[in-house]
């Protein structure tokens, strides 16, 4: 018997009953009356009821007779701090979005402020049975590591590093990220000393680089170095759309992935994000390295990115590339329902190419557990329901109509092609219940949306910038 075992008999022990288990094992095993039993933070047993709940005493018994118990979806890509800009961004082409609506909101942010944006975050995700976010960084991150530890979410935390700038790539003054190499280092490298392993390894932190315009060859071989001696990911937006990898072109004659491959950097603790630009031997440099790439099918759709039409997604899976997703944010998405994405990773790509088999539902949620996991470097102890993991686990209420009627062979399509956020009745992050029959345990919901109404009236009203109502608002 391990020792995580035995110290686990001490912990209190929850036993969810009866449910149609989806476990995300590495044989997709789905178990109908089927019982997940959790200790402490940990999962003890999965398998039939009728075998494993006499073996085990709870001192709470879930009954999900009828609905789905799974893994919680993990967002891969999720900007904590633009939660606020909700609405501050839409229908503007990148590069306006980044440099003249967003980064003058960021300029804004106090770490109260940053709090609230995410603990907004993590209500939505938690409602919507996200139990695990990466955020990609932004100023400040204190406020964002604290709202994770008090929501209960599990996260990690980055500073989005940016030590260049160019009158076509303009930062504002007062952007807390705009800073000379050496003191962004000291920033990314004081976030994770911070934070990395904080409550019982719930929240971790990463190195971070905003986006290639904005980032010294130096920058990015001394990250590298920074995140290789810590055992820590990079997260970085790269390649977002054609605009980007162009401006790469011109200052270094390189598309963006082939100028890191010829810095040395390329390894497999990177995760980058959007990546709708390729070539052919680019792709054969994200697998020869084992990068991580996240799809954020939603932000690509609302903002034209191209990682949908042009993106060569498909072929990167087909080569064996961990491909992840993530909602990004609501000033990107506009959504932070994973179901959504999963709906979007499963037909975008379809339409496209017009190939009906092109991405499976299947595949779809593997994006957002197992693979999530992976490309996170956590995959010791999520995203998937197995003995020994930590125990993020959602219950969803299949009473509902878009479930009506359920078959053995539609359970993942129907969860990836009818499922709802809304759907979502419990979520259990780290074996602590934070929502039970939709009501959230860790958190004053009508004072959250109160304070993120109020703070984001204030902030607006300190832009920049004036947007104002395409029809009339009387
Ligand atoms: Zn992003």
């Amino acid at each position: 018997m391990s020792a995580w075992y035995e110290e686990r008999q001490s912990a209190l022990k929850i036993r969810i009953d009866n449910g149609l288990v989806i476990t995300m094992d590495p044989r997709r095993r789905i178990i109908t009356q089927g019982t997940v039993v959790i200790q402490g933070n940990r999962i003890l047993e999965v398998g039939k009821t009728a075998e494993v709940s006499t073996r085990h005493p709870a001192d709470k018994v879930i009954d999900a007779q009828g609905k789905i118990v799974m893994p919680g979806l993990i967002d891969a890509h999720l900007h904590c701090v633009q939660t606020l800009a909700r609405g501050l961004a839409d229908d503007v082409d990148l590069i306006a979005w980044i440099y003249d609506r967003i980064y003058p909101y960021e300029a804004l942010l106090t770490q109260e402020d940053t709090y609230v944006s995410t603990m907004l975050t993590c209500l939505m995700a938690i409602q919507t049975g996200t139990t695990c976010l990466a955020d990609p960084g932004g100023y400040p991150m204190d406020g964002v590591a604290q709202a994770l530890v008090d929501s209960g979410m599990r996260g990690i935390v980055s500073w989005a590093g940016m030590d260049q700038w160019s009158s076509d790539r303009a930062l504002p003054d007062n952007l807390p990220g705009k800073k000379s190499t050496e003191d962004t280092l000291a920033a990314m490298e004081g976030l994770v000393k911070k934070w990395h392993g904080r409550e019982g390894d719930r929240i971790r932190a990463s190195y971070a680089l905003r986006v290639e315009p904005n980032v010294t060859r130096q920058l990015f071989r001394r990250t590298k170095e920074l995140a290789d001696r810590d055992g820590v990911l990079i997260q970085m937006h790269a390649a977002v759309n054609r605009d980007q990898v162009e401006w790469v072109r011109r200052h270094t004659e390189r598309t963006t992935i082939d100028y890191m491959n010829s810095l040395g950097v390329l390894g497999p603790n990177w995760l980058l994000t959007h990546m709708a630009i390729l070539t052919d031997d680019e792709l054969q440099m994200l697998r020869d390295n084992d990068v991580k790439l996240c799809h954020n099918p939603g932000a690509s759709v609302h903002g034209a990115y191209g990682a949908c039409s042009v993106g060569r997604f498909p072929e990167l899976m087909d080569m064996g590339v961990t491909v992840t997703c993530g909602c990004d944010s609501t000033a990107a998405n506009n959504s932070l329902d994973m179901f959504r994405t999963l709906y979007q990773l499963a037909t975008l790509h379809k339409e496209i190419r017009v190939v009906p088999d092109l991405l499976s539902p299947e595949k779809a949620l593997e994006m957002a557990t197992v693979d999530a996991a992976r490309a996170l470097m956590w995959d010791k102890d999520i995203g998937s329901l197995e003995a020994g993991k930590k125990a993020d686990v959602i219950i969803v209420d299949c009473h509902r109509p878009n479930w009506r009627p359920l078959h053995p062979f539609s359970i993942v399509p129907n969860l990836v092609y009818a499922g709802e956020g809304v759907d979502v009745e419990t979520t259990i992050v780290d074996g602590r219940i934070v929502m039970e029959d939709r009501m959230v345990k860790t958190m004053n919901v009508p004072a959250i949306l109160e304070q993120a109404q109020a703070t984001a009236e204030r902030l607006v009203a300190r832009l920049p910038y004036t947007l104002a109502p395409r029809w009339p608002v009387e």
